[in-house]
């Protein structure tokens, strides 16, 4: 087993994680998380109040990969794990001032069942027609990268992106899909298009192939996954279970620098240093630059160019008898086109279970987008007056809410833009020059819960290696392979 000192700065879901594997592998590391914040968690953070269960940020993870349910599963959590209940409804979206059923069958934007398509009163018949044709129009065979708009308007026609893809790609990135890169967001619909000739018919041929079996048999079967009491349980599990850590929370790091003769000392902003062998950066890019300004100028300034964008959720309690009228499903997106403040709104007390007591019902909704991020700002009357008011004209939601949480979240959701993947390739040249210090998180390669733990697992195992004297050149990042299909999914199609 390798000896040695490591540091993990950021104690959100890839710093606790990769910190979980390296306890889990060497009980004899002498491991130190630095966090900013008084408590940890990061972007996860759940709160508990009259009976409610209220999450500030991220409410569930995509089934589809492993990672997270597996996670759950170790920590003992299996029994926790919940799936979206089936009384909850679909998603709608917007249209025209009038919420529209999301049609049955689309799923990673792909439409796979024509008759719900061909009802769907969200496109024009125009629309559905270009939308079905896709399967006859020929794929793109240049092998650039293009944006994330310009691929779905070039499948699936101007009306479908607008309508359809749009809003539900908000959902995921709050980005602008003129800007986001198709390989480093949806490598997947690439390939597929590639490989299948077709989208549709990629699709259709995976759903004929077996499905991945469950993570475990008392796995909930559903698209996303939570956990009873909300996702802060992973972090409690998580906290509960790595013994002797030297916890340094409340104390931003200031500064990494490297020691002669080998290793580094972390610079807090109290004065103090920590000194460590291996160092895990776990925090969102820009604030990764600063801590590497003064030991790696050019690494800074390509951390500094990954954009990002701020974002705020508005949980609203309602008494039950006030909103026992109104039916939107699991809840609703918004499409650009109809130019409103707010993305999307959950149903939050109807997609999970025990998310409220019998007589309230618990609705969350987003504000914040790429180019339009100056609602997050105001004041919480403003905020309140403005979603409300949204509400009003969308739902007709007249009622006041018995509570309501803001929770703002400045530079929060890191943007994959159109040359994300050269960015980060150039960035593990740099870190090429820097053994045994890693970059992991959010920032870079996935920005779902699961696609965190990997990469918090993957940091933990390079560490070791480098730890017990893996060759220098060996690389400590995980190789640059496109970024997995997105699992943030902040109110998209899985609301
Ligand atoms: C509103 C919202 C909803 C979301 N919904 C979903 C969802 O439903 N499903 C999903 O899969 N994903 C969702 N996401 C995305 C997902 O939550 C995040 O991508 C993920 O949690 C990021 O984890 P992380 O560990 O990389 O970073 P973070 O959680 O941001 O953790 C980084 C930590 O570093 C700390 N830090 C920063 N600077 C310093 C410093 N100088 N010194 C010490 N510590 C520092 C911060 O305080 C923070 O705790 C959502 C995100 C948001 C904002």
């Amino acid at each position: 087993m390798a000896a040695g000192r490591v540091a993990i700065v950021g104690g959100g879901i890839a710093g606790l994680a990769a910190a979980y594997r390296l306890r889990q592998a060497d009980a004899g590391l002498e491991l130190t998380l630095i966090e900013a914040a008084s408590r940890l968690g990061g972007k996860i953070l759940t709160e508990r109040q009259d009976g409610l269960v209220i999450e500030a940020g991220p409410d569930s993870f995509l089934a589809s990969k492993p990672a997270a349910a597996a996670l759950c599963e170790v920590l003992g959590l299996g029994d926790r794990l919940v799936g979206t209940t089936r009384e909850s409804g679909g998603t709608y979206i917007l249209r025209a001032g009038r919420l529209e059923p999301l049609p049955e069958g689309i799923t990673l934007l792909v439409p796979t069942k024509v008759r719900p398509l061909l009802r769907s009163r969200l496109l024009t018949l125009r629309g559905k027609l270009r939308l079905l044709t896709e399967v006859f129009r020929a794929p793109r065979q240049d092998e650039g990268d293009e944006s994330v708009a310009s691929f779905v308007r070039r499948r699936f026609g101007r009306e479908a992106y607008e309508r359809l893809a749009q809003p539900l790609l908000s959902g995921i990135y709050a980005g602008d899909a003129e800007q986001l890169s198709l390989l480093a967001t949806f490598p997947r619909l690439r390939e597929s298009e590639l490989r299948y000739g077709s989208l549709i018919r990629g699709m259709l041929a995976q759903r004929r192939a077996a499905p991945p079996p469950p993570v475990a048999s008392r796995t909930p079967t559903s698209g996303f996954l939570s956990l009873r009491g909300g996702l802060g349980e992973l972090i409690d599990a998580l906290v509960a279970s790595l013994d002797g850590i030297n916890w340094r929370l409340g104390t931003p790091a200031a500064a990494v620098e490297r020691v002669d003769g080998g290793g580094y000392l972390i610079h807090l902003a109290d004065g103090t240093a920590v000194a460590a062998d291996a160092v895990l950066l776990a925090t969102p890019a820009w604030a990764t630059a600063e801590l590497v300004a003064d030991l790696d100028a050019e690494l800074a300034d390509l951390l500094r160019s990954i954009p990002y964008v701020s974002t705020a959720t508005i949980s609203l309690a309602y008494r039950r008898s006030d909103v026992a009228q109104i039916g939107a499903g699991r809840g609703f997106v918004i499409p650009h086109i109809e130019n409103r403040e707010l993305t999307a709104v959950t149903w939050a007390s109807s997609k999970f279970p025990d998310r409220a007591p019998d007589d309230l019902v618990l609705l969350r909704g987003f504000v914040g987008r790429a180019g339009r991020e100056q609602a997050v700002d105001l004041p919480d009357d403003q905020l309140r007056a403005l979603v409300t008011g949204e509400l009003r004209d969308i739902l007709g939601l007249r009622a006041e809410p018995v509570l309501v949480r803001i929770y703002r979240w400045p530079r929060a959701l890191p943007q994959y833009v159109l040359g994300h993947l050269d960015r980060l390739a150039a960035i593990d040249r740099r870190l090429e020059l820097h053994h045994g210090l890693l970059l992991l998180g959010a920032a870079y390669r996935g920005v779902g819960i699961p696609d965190c733990i990997v990469a918090g697992e993957r940091a933990a195992a390079r560490a070791l290696a480098y730890l017990s004297g893996a060759p220098a050149s060996a690389p400590l990042q995980p190789p640059t392979a496109p970024a997995p299909a997105p699992s943030a999914h902040r109110g998209g199609s899985g609301l």
